[in-house]
């Protein structure tokens, strides 16, 4: 099966790990790269390469890959109350501090705030709310959820299912019935010739409503949306899309579920991605930076109105039955109480504001590249298309692996990318500094060159 001695972690990993979104028959023969230790924000693996990630891990790793003081944080945490749930009424000092900031710092006023185990967990237990609102208003035929082509909004059945991406869904037998798609804003690829961003919004949003009135608006429960398309290539939208999208919500009494899970807690240069577009959400799931990734913890904040059903369920059926063992953990809400005040002391969105336009016009200088069609991008979250014919806009054909030598290239390079369809997309911790980006855009630079140079040649 393996060239790897035996007992080595490479064999032993092979024999023993199933890894999450890894091709397992490959991996026999890859085996895995394994990771030692990091450095603000490079990791080394165990051949002693050290990799600048473009993608802060899982979109996540927000302060880099170690931090002091959040370990300290964490073992105080677990040597206080290293566990307490927050079921029957139970509760503890972390749930409750962690709740109450986060209520003061949401886009749009928030009543309470459930806390999860991942964004997953998020976005499935506030599918569950959106169904429970509706059944509480006697609305229960008021089901059905609307993502967009592209999106990622997790990995549970119902997760899977809000994740417009076929190749994630039918190897189970999902999505299950009741989750609708409609399309990603995608201009580079999708705008008509000559349509404005305007007009190309307006023409969503028009087939947003064509798609509510065929299915009957009195069934359509929800709408769910990540501020940044993460799924889609960390793709923004244009300026307006999302006021052009709100105003069909609303006309049908439609809830809207903003998945903040990648642009919560500074990426776009704002607390929330809704803020960068003007959005103004029922519900807002958020995980990953809320802990700068160093315990898995998720919230979900909902508004007053889905509070209110909340209660009226309760006194129907006795309590609000749902949750988890670890939901509101001491130790992960302790850890992100800290993080949260980690990035007012060191003003984490006034940093983000700072490097932006370094981000930007790095990364958007790589559009004179051969293989690079355009650059569109926010705060610290962006992504590059990689096109075959800039004119055309042309991709790839896929038997060409173009990802794959992409990615192969940048380890070559010290870099580690996220390749997601034909963008690359970036996402790297926030505090990566001026000359970090520098650095970042100058090995990418080297990894396209390269890659250019081996696909000429075929
Ligand atoms: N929503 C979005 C937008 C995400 O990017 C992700 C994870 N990449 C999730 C939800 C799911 O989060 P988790 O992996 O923590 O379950």
């Amino acid at each position: 099966m393996t060239h790897f001695t035996a007992n080595s972690p490479h064999a032993r990993d092979i024999a023993s790990v199933l890894h999450p979104q890894t091709n397992a028959r490959k991996h026999r023969e890859t085996g895995p790269t394994i990771m030692t230790h990091a450095e603000g924000i490079f990791v080394h693996d165990d051949a002693g390469n050290a990799f600048l990630d473009a993608g802060a891990g899982l979109w996540c790793a927000s302060l880099g890959y170690s931090n002091e003081r959040l370990a300290k944080v964490a073992y105080e945490a677990m040597k206080t109350l290293g566990y307490y749930q927050i079921f029957r009424h139970a509760s503890h000092g972390p749930a409750i501090d962690l709740s109450e900031k986060l209520l003061s710092i949401a886009p749009v006023p928030m009543s309470k705030v459930l806390l999860q185990c991942s964004g997953s967990e998020a976005n499935d237990s506030a599918v569950k709310l959106v169904w429970y609102h509706w059944h509480a208003q006697g609305k229960p035929e008021k089901r059905k959820i609307i993502s967009r082509r592209g999106s990622y909004h997790g990995s549970t059945c119902v997760a899977i299912s809000l994740t417009a991406k076929p190749e994630y869904q039918t190897g189970f037998g999902l999505p299950f019935d009741g989750f609708l798609y409609t399309d990603c804003p995608d201009y580079y690829r999708t705008a008509l010739p000559g349509e404005t961003e305007e007009d190309f919004s307006q023409r969503l949003a028009d087939k947003l409503e064509a798609l509510i009135l065929a299915e009957g608006p009195e069934t359509v429960a929800a709408f769910w949306c990540d501020p940044v398309q993460g799924g889609a290539g960390a793709l923004p939208p244009p300026r307006d899309y999302f006021q052009k999208i709100q105003a069909v919500l609303r006309k049908y009494d439609i809830l809207m579920v903003a998945d903040e899970v990648i642009c919560g807690f500074g990426r776009t240069g704002h607390m929330w991605g809704c803020q960068a577009y003007g959005m103004e959400p029922d519900m807002i799931s958020c995980a990953k930076a809320l802990s700068a990734a160093m315990q898995p913890i998720s919230a979900v904040l909902l508004n007053e109105r889905i509070y209110q059903s909340v209660l009226q369920q309760s006194d129907k059926y006795g309590a609000f039955i749902h949750g988890y063992t670890y939901a509101g953990h001491p130790v992960a809400a302790s850890v992100a109480l800290e993080t949260l005040k980690i990035y007012e002391e060191i003003g984490m969105i006034g940093h983000v504001r700072s490097v932006e336009p370094v981000f930007l016009r790095e990364l958007g200088a790589l559009r004179d590249h051969p293989l690079v069609g355009d650059f569109t991008g926010i705060g610290l979250i962006g992504g590059l298309e990689l096109v075959r014919d800039k004119a055309t806009r042309e991709n790839w054909p896929a038997e060409i692996g173009l990802g794959a030598r992409v990615d192969a290239h940048a380890r070559r390079n010290g870099l580690i990318l996220r390749i997601v369809g034909n963008r690359i997309a970036f996402s790297p911790p926030l505090i990566i500094t001026a000359d970090e980006i520098r650095e970042l855009a100058r090995r990418l630079r080297a990894t396209l060159n390269a890659v250019h140079h081996e696909v000429s040649a075929l």
